[in-house]
């Protein structure tokens, strides 16, 4: 699980090879890494204003919220947001009771705002892989993550919601946009910072978009400009290109997921995995008797036990040893100081390696905006969100640091979006609604 800067190069080419096949008129239909048209063309231009809602589905909370985006002097968006639960049987059962479900919780966001009689547009942030032809239709390829709704794959997931929110009669809304949550990170940084023409998240699942110039987007027509190309690089590695460095563990996950076979990058890296990767890296480890004297419990043997935000708690410098000696209390392993020691170790190696593989990819994306431009320097700002990037203490640091050197001739700053996924739904809904004012004028 520890890669040499050679053998991260090496994955970087392998990346920037399936950007290129993603982008081509002949190998797009058989290409892993899919390269989404998003047809956003542009990051904010500061003039945009209005009340806006925002839609988001699909990370780690379902969230609502009203963006309000006015400028006296400057332009300031201030933004209030509830938080919905998704239960297991809804995200697991019919499409139709997921986007009734949806459609409820709208009605009980606008309902609490006292705007249930008015028709603000809305922005959707769906996080999930769709092919899109316009900006307000987008038809979910194949789902990922936690979710497996029935019959909604290969539909237009903002058809499926007109029509719950029609059923219920008691309110209308106008959705103007899906995006994807790595595209909404892109334009809420670029809001504060115009350099901005990368989105990443790194968080329940993983994925980065990025400004790709039109002449290179063979799915799309016109030579002229840019357009936001969502990469959806968690399924890098679906082709079997990333199998010399897959391991056991990460076969396992796989043969346990929701999707197996799919997104087997996502599945080494991202938060909805690396928990249970630790915990069946200890179960190995106390098998073997190299932890907890071979003590093993049921506990420790139950997926999920072992979750993400442990591994984070349990690297924290100071409190980490004690967390550790907490968490795997619970797991009823009786650990000694040791074996917190060696489950920290084994907690680093596995968050590691993640943000060496996202720096690996990322240093894909930044070398071919560099070559994009013609440029020797590329300088650039990434604007990234996620709950494993925001809560893990050393994660960041570490994914910075190796996309500098994997990439020496850029000037990369990294701004963290701040609910910049479900912000930049009402940025994009904002550019479109300022768009569509100027073809009425
Ligand atoms: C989805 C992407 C999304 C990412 C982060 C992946 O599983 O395929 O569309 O951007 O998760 O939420
Ligand atoms: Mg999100």
């Amino acid at each position: 699980m520890r890669f040499s800067d050679e053998t991260l190069l090496d994955i970087m080419k392998r990346f920037r090879m399936e950007l290129g096949n993603g982008l081509g008129q002949d190998t797009n239909p058989t290409a892993t890494v899919k390269m989404l048209p998003t047809f956003v063309r542009s990051i904010p231009d500061g003039s945009e204003k209005g009340d806006f809602i925002a839609l988001d589905l699909g990370g780690s909370a379902f969230r609502i919220l009203r963006v309000k985006v006015s400028h006296e002097k400057k332009q300031t968006v201030q933004m209030e947001s509830q938080v919905y639960d998704t239960p297991e049987d809804i995200i697991h059962g019919s499409g139709t009771q997921l986007f009734d479900h949806v459609a409820e919780c709208l009605g009980d966001f606008m309902e609490k705002q006292n705007i249930k009689d008015k028709k603000l547009p809305v922005g959707f942030t769906f996080s999930f892989p769709c092919a899109q032809t316009k900006l307000n239709e987008s038809f979910l390829l194949n789902w990922t993550k936690r979710f497996k709704a029935s019959g909604v794959e290969g539909l237009d997931v903002v058809a499926l919601l007109n029509k719950a929110i029609k059923k219920r009669g008691d309110y209308d809304a106008d959705i103007m946009a899906v995006v994807n949550d790595t595209v909404g990170t892109m334009m809420t940084c670029g809001f504060d910072d115009q350099r901005c023409e990368v989105g990443i998240i790194i968080g329940t699942g993983t994925n980065a978009c990025y400004m790709e110039e039109l002449r290179h987007i063979d799915l799309v027509e016109g030579d002229e400009g840019r357009m936001c190309i969502n990469t959806e690089w968690g399924a890098f590695g679906d082709n079997g290109m990333l199998e010399d460095i897959r391991t056991e563990f990460d076969r396992e996950i796989d043969r346990g997921s929701l999707n197996p076979g799919k997104q087997l990058f996502e599945k080494m890296v991202s938060g909805m995995y690396m928990g249970e990767l630790v915990r069946l890296i200890l179960v190995k480890m106390a098998k073997e008797e190299f932890l907890f004297e071979g003590r093993i419990t049921p506990e420790l043997l139950t997926k999920g036990t072992f979750e993400t935000k442990h591994v984070s708690a349990i690297e924290k410098s100071k409190e980490g040893l004690t967390k550790a000696k907490e968490i795997l209390g619970r797991l009823g392993v009786e650990p000694s100081a040791d074996d917190c020691i060696a489950v920290q170790h084994v907690c680093t190696i596995v968050s590691h390696r993640s943000a060496n593989l996202i720096a690996a990819t990322l240093g894909g994306i930044l070398s071919r905006l560099k070559d994009n431009k013609g440029n020797p320097r590329l300088r650039t700002t990434v604007g990234i969100d996620g709950s494993l990037y925001k809560m893990h203490p050393q994660y960041a640091r570490r994914l910075h640091k190796t996309v500098r050197r994997l990439v020496p001739e850029s000037d990369v700053r990294f701004l963290l979006s701040e609910s910049g996924s479900s912000k930049g739904a009402a940025m994009v809904t904002a550019v479109a609604y300022r768009l569509a004012d100027q073809r009425r004028q």
